[in-house]
């Protein structure tokens, strides 16, 4: 797998890389936002698996590059950081980061990491070429696919996790969802912080698609999709 390790240190990057190509990754190192933004473009080569994004680059914020990112691309994000706060955990994550590893991390667990969002990258590719069905909850029109929501024949741009959310709620829809499950079924991770995430785009879900009672909170529990009447 192409891995795309953005990181203005080079003592950093030599130590990663040696490490990463012995578990068979195939770097490319970038040492600034910009290198890594030109590296994405597209070319006649393999696309990248996942991203290694480190967050203080030396011509523009680690945050700033991965909107740029997910601007153009669904490719698997993970951010590399010593900023460890919840904060800069939930700003990361809303900038459409897949996951979040702090400085100093075990080796083990970041190429678990790795892994991991690379499956779900390769998963949504698969999910992507199959003509699944859309599914219809009063005005809420949502497209698997395509990956498109319409609240009234309107589009509505939802982020990839907001869409992932409200994909998995209404797959089921007036069926109680709990935390854990959602954080673990769209986050792919249970580790502390997410739950306020988890919140978060949830207020972003009821506002952008301008229905406030669509998604319920079942207090002390989860959530649930309360279909709208058509
Ligand atoms: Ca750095």
């Amino acid at each position: 797998m192409r891995l795309l390790l953005v990181e203005d240190d080079d003592h950093v990057a030599a130590a990663l890389s040696a490490v990463l190509s012995r578990h068979g990754f195939r770097i490319v190192h970038a040492r600034s936002g910009e290198e890594a933004l030109q590296a994405l473009l597209p070319a006649d080569k393999e696309p990248f698996g996942v991203v290694l994004l480190d967050l203080g680059l030396p011509d523009q914020d680690g945050y700033e590059v991965c909107g740029k990112i997910r601007k153009r691309s669904a490719i698997p994000v993970i951010m590399v950081t010593a900023r460890s706060d919840v904060r800069s955990r939930i700003h990361g994550l809303n900038l459409g980061a897949d996951d979040y590893v702090v400085k100093p991390y075990d080796t083990g667990e970041l190429l678990a990491r790795i892994h991991a969002v690379a499956r779900r990258g390769s998963a949504v590719e698969d999910t992507g070429a199959t003509p699944l069905a859309a599914l219809r909850l009063g005005p809420v029109h949502i497209e698997l696919p395509t990956r498109r929501v319409s609240v009234d024949g309107n589009e509505v741009q939802l982020t990839r996790k907001e869409f992932d959310l409200l994909a998995l709620l209404a797959q089921r829809p007036g069926v109680v969802f709990r935390r854990e499950q959602i954080i673990s079924e769209v986050w792919r991770t249970s580790w502390e912080g997410t739950g306020r995430t988890l919140e978060v785009h949830v207020a972003s879900l009821r506002s952008k698609l301008r229905l406030p009672a669509l998604v319920e909170t079942v207090r002390g529990v989860g959530y649930r999709l309360v279909p709208p009447s058509a």
